[in-house]
C-alpha cells in the first residue's frame, strides 16, 4: 500500500510537497476548476474581500491540499491546517477560529468526519463570522457571541455526498475534482521528474503517467520508485524499458491497478461469484478497512469500468474478470 496510501511516512510528505505546485498557473489538469476557482479569486481580489468558502471533493491524491495551499498564496494570505478527525470537541474548533487573522485561509480537510457539535459551530462561524462560546455547565451555563475575522475555508472530503446539505450550502464555491487524464499526468511527471533532477525518455514518462491511476500523487510516487529503480539496476536513464520492469516489481499493472485494487476484484470474482457482495464482507476478505476499499480503490474502478456499486453489493464486470484473466461463470451478473 506504500505505493498509493498517502501520508503515513514523513520522508514521502517531504517529497510530496517538494512537488506541489504553488500557483493557479502551475497546477496542471482540472481545467474548469482552475478557471472557476480563479475567477472566484480574482473578483475577491477586486473587490478586496476575503474569497467565499470552498468545498473540494474528490478521491485522494487529486490536489485538493494542494489548491487549499495555492489559494492562501494566490490571496497572500496566511494557511491554517486542520483535520475533521483532529477536531474533537467544539472547544478546539472555537479555538483554531478565534486565533484566525482576517482574510486567513482555513483548510479542514475530511471535513465529513467533524463531530456534530463542531460543525454546528461552524455553520454560524462561516455565515456569520462568529461562535458562541459556551461558559459555566447545565442550567446557569450561558452562550457568549464571539467575533471571529473573516476568513475562507477550505474544506476538502472524498465524498460530498457525505456532508450534510446544511454544511454543502454554506460553501460558496464546490469543485469536484475528477481523475485526471493521461496527457496531464504526463506533463505533471515531466515537471517533477525536472524537479528532482531525474534523466527520463518521454517514453518513461509516459509509462508511468498511464500506470497513475489517473493520480498525480501516485504520478509523483512512482516516478521517485522508477528513479530508483533507474538508478540501482540500470544505468540511471529512465527509459520506457525501465519504467515497465520497475513498475512490474512494485505489482502495479499495465493499466495502473495495484495490489488492492487487484484483490478487490479477484475477491468479487472468485470468492464471491462475481457479486454482488456488500462492502464489509468484501473489505474483510481484503483486509482492509471499508474506507480504504471504498474512497481509495473503488472511485479508480468503476470509473474504468471494473466494478459496480448496486444496492445489493458491489459487482465485478465482465472487463474485470477478463482483465483478471478469468472466466466469468454461466449466468455470473453483470
Ligand atoms: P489531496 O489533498 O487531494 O489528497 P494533494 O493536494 O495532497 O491531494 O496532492 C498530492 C500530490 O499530487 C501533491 O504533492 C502534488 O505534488 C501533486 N499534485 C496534485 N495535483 C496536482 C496538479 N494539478 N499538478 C501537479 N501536481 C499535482
Amino acid at each position: 500500500r506504500d505505493l498509493v496510501d498517502p501520508e503515513q511516512d514523513p520522508d514521502e510528505r517531504a517529497a510530496e510537497s517538494a512537488l506541489r505546485p504553488t500557483s493557479l498557473a502551475d497546477f496542471d489538469g482540472q481545467p474548469r476548476v482552475r478557471d472557476q476557482l480563479g475567477l472566484v479569486l480574482e473578483a475577491a481580489r477586486h473587490r478586496d474581500h476575503v474569497p467565499d468558502h470552498v468545498l473540494l471533493s474528490g478521491p485522494p491524491g487529486l490536489g485538493k491540499t494542494t489548491l487549499a495551499m495555492i489559494i492562501a498564496a494566490e490571496m497572500n494570505a496566511p494557511l491554517r491546517v486542520s483535520s475533521g478527525p483532529a477536531i474533537q470537541h467544539a472547544g478546539d474548533l472555537a479555538a483554531i477560529l478565534s486565533g484566525l487573522v482576517e482574510g486567513e485561509v482555513f483548510f479542514l480537510d475530511e471535513i465529513h468526519r467533524m463531530s456534530r457539535p463542531a460543525e454546528e459551530m461552524l455553520y454560524l462561524a462561516m455565515e456569520d463570522f462568529r461562535v458562541d462560546v459556551v461558559v459555566g455547565k447545565g442550567p446557569g451555563a450561558t452562550a457568549i457571541p464571539l467575533e471571529i475575522p473573516r476568513f475562507t475555508l477550505v474544506g476538502a472530503t472524498t465524498r460530498a455526498g457525505l456532508l450534510p446539505g446544511p454544511l454543502r450550502d454554506r460553501f460558496g464555491f464546490t469543485a469536484q475534482l475528477d481523475f485526471y487524464d493521461t496527457d496531464a499526468l504526463e506533463r505533471i511527471v515531466a515537471r517533477s521528474a525536472a524537479l528532482i533532477g531525474a534523466e527520463a525518455e518521454p517514453e518513461g514518462l509516459a509509462e508511468i503517467a498511464r500506470r497513475s491511476r489517473g493520480t498525480p500523487r501516485i504520478a509523483n510516487r512512482l516516478l521517485r520508485r522508477v528513479r530508483d529503480y533507474a538508478q540501482v539496476r540500470a544505468d540511471g536513464v529512465l527509459t520506457a524499458a525501465v519504467a515497465r520492469s520497475a513498475l512490474d516489481l512494485y505489482e502495479v499493472d499495465e493499466i495502473g491497478l495495484d495490489r488492492l485494487d487487484r484483490g478487490v476484484l479477484e475477491a468479487i470474482c472468485r470468492r464471491f461469484g462475481g457479486g454482488p457482495v456488500g462492502l464489509s464482507t468484501l473489505a474483510i476478505s481484503v483486509g482492509e478497512e471499508t474506507e480504504t476499499v471504498e474512497e481509495v480503490a473503488e472511485p479508480f474502478l468503476v470509473r474504468e469500468g471494473f466494478l459496480m456499486r448496486t444496492p445489493r453489493g458491489r459487482v465485478a464486470t465482465p472487463l474485470a474478470w477478463q482483465h483478471l484473466g478469468l472466466t466469468p461463470p454461466a449466468g455470473a451478473p453483470g
